[in-house]
């Protein structure tokens, strides 16, 4: 869900919330808005940051205002968030494939030298290794190129 301002032909501001971007622009386009003060149509949304963006993306770590995020509707700005992270991970990680859960172990007790790894564990063994109390994060992986 995500927070618009908005504003009615007579100025009233309020606030509506949409399931997305395009949630709120087919509302706005088949006259489904309208202003709760005067009842008027042609609801616009008021060109200011959402609450959103004011929120969460403004206060995260490490994210700094950057031309590419900016105009860009909040459901964008997480996944290109996402997409940085998980190539992140990806660079800074050794892919040790299906040997993953025995790799984790062996770097869980100290049988070798810890590092970052990724690689694949089906549900099961994702689900020893949390119950040995193995630190593992299972990511869904988006294809390389959704986020071009
Ligand atoms: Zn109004």
């Amino acid at each position: 869900m995500i927070v618009f301002d908005l504003t009615c032909a007579a100025g009233h501001r309020f606030e509506g919330w949409f399931g997305s971007a395009d949630d709120f622009a087919a509302q706005s386009a088949s006259g489904l808005l309208s202003c709760p003060s005067c009842g008027a149509a042609g609801i616009e949304r008021v060109p200011s940051a959402t609450r959103f963006n004011s929120g969460a993306v403004e206060n995260a770590p490490a994210a700094k205002p950057e031309q590419a995020l900016q105009g860009k509707d909040p459901m964008a700005i997480a996944q290109i968030l996402y997409a940085r992270l998980v190539d992140q991970m990806l660079t800074t990680s050794e892919d040790v494939g299906k040997a993953f859960p025995e790799e984790a172990r062996r770097i869980h007790y100290q049988e070798v030298p810890a590092r970052a790894i990724r690689g694949e564990a089906t549900p099961e063994q994702h689900a020893e290794l949390v119950d040995e109390g193995i630190p593992v994060l299972r990511i869904p992986m988006p294809s390389r190129d959704q986020f071009s």
